[in-house]
């Protein structure tokens, strides 16, 4: 049996598998986002190759995996044989896709007859011109006529899903748009809305940023006009937090969920997928990829209990990090420039993880489920 030092005493990891993964299938995109954190990496984006999706499907069968999503940092739809890599993970488990929606009305019938259950849209505003602006490449009327025939689509099929659910990073640019985008969302199909917000790829997003020591109060009344129109409009708002709570949870973590790459690297989640430049409460961060092996060269089962990562994951759960976002020493400490280290030791470090804070948000079924069983 697996046991952990944790200070004076051991830690015995409760017996779990990874119930919820995250595929990356691809990435490459059709749209060129203002924020997206492609824009500051270096790798020449790719599909993932059929034979390793084949066999990380196989062997997420195999351990029990009950939900897989096709998201990542790519568009999973702009896979040249997006049709077949759901027609492989069909049947086999409950599907989601995270997406930008652009090609959702062409693949329409692929996506209702495999019966995938989530499609999450990021829809960031409902005005054209911001769309237009933050989703660069794409338009939001041909958004509207995509998400149109996926519902079309499902009334041809006679099927209740997928569930459709728009995701908005919110910034000052898009804020106030909110309480009548919930009521557009509403009308245009969606059962929810995630609220999420941004962690900042070029220096000059930080201005753009809504959370942090001193977050706005405006912030707050434009959520609480929200709140009660999503109450008329009967859609469920998922919202992140604005400052920085002492409680820390780790969405992919504490919900024994992983992310793995299109090269079929293993990540804890979906912040430290790739090797990336951020800026996170204005200050400059270089994020190393979190790996803790390749499918391809091991099997998922002895990755997730290799002693590293299960010694990370017990961290995680049992906040065994340092908190450089609201720490006096932040803007003075070499630390505090990437996630490799912090001052307790920890390598790699989840020490100014915006998820960890719940300050950005990513999709989680059970949470989705339950609030609209109620
Ligand atoms: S749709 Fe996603 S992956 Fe594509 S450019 Fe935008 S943020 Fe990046
Ligand atoms: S590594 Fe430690 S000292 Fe440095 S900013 Fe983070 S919490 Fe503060
Ligand atoms: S706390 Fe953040 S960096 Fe650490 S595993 Fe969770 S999402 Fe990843």
């Amino acid at each position: 049996m697996l046991s952990i030092r944790m200070g004076r005493g051991e830690y015995i990891p409760p017996n779990t598998y990874p119930r919820e993964v995250h595929v990356e299938v691809t990435s490459e995109c059709n749209l060129n986002c203002e924020f997206c954190y492609r824009r500051s990496w270096d790798e020449t984006p790719r599909d993932m190759d059929l034979e390793l999706y084949s066999e990380i499907i196989d062997q997420l069968e195999s351990i029990g995996t009950e939900f897989v999503w096709l998201s990542g940092w790519g568009e999973p739809t702009y896979h040249k044989n997006f049709p077949e890599l759901l027609e492989i993970a069909s049947g086999r488990f409950r599907l989601g896709i995270l997406t930008n929606g652009v090609l959702l009305g062409q693949y329409a019938e692929d996506i209702v007859s495999h019966k995938v259950e989530k499609v999450v849209v990021s829809v960031d505003s409902l005005d054209p011109e911001k769309y237009g602006h933050i989703r660069v490449g794409s338009e939001l009327e041909s958004l509207f006529e995509s998400i149109k025939e996926l519902k079309e689509e499902k009334k041809r099929q006679k099927r209740k899903y997928p569930s459709i659910w728009f995701i908005k990073v919110l910034m000052k640019s898009n804020l106030e748009d909110l309480p009548e985008e919930v009521k557009r969302a509403s009308e245009i199909g969606a059962v929810g809305l995630i609220l999420s917000n941004l962690i900042p790829t070029q220096e000059h997003l930080s201005d753009q940023v809504l959370y942090g020591r001193n977050p706005d109060p405006k912030t707050r009344k434009v959520l609480h006009i929200a709140r009660g129109k999503a109450i008329l409009s009967r859609i469920k708002l998922v919202e992140p937090e604005f400052e920085y709570r002492t409680d820390r949870f780790c969405p992919f973590v504490g919900r024994d969920q992983l992310a793995i790459n299109r090269s079929g690297d293993v990540s804890p989640c979906l912040f430290a997928l790739h090797n990336y430049v951020a800026w996170i409460d204005g200050r400059r961060k270089k994020i190393n990829q979190i790996k803790f092996g390749n499918v391809m060269k091991r099997p998922l089962v002895d990755i997730w209990w290799d002693k590293k990562y299960a010694e990370f994951r017990a961290h995680v759960e049992l906040l065994q990090f340092p908190s450089c976002n609201d720490c006096p020493y932040e803007e003075f400490c070499d630390m505090a420039s990437s996630n490799e280290l912090d001052c307790w030791g920890n390598s790699p470090s989840c020490a100014a993880c915006p998820y960890y804070r719940r300050i950005v948000l990513c999709p989680r079924t059970e949470l989705m489920e339950r609030l609209l069983s109620h």
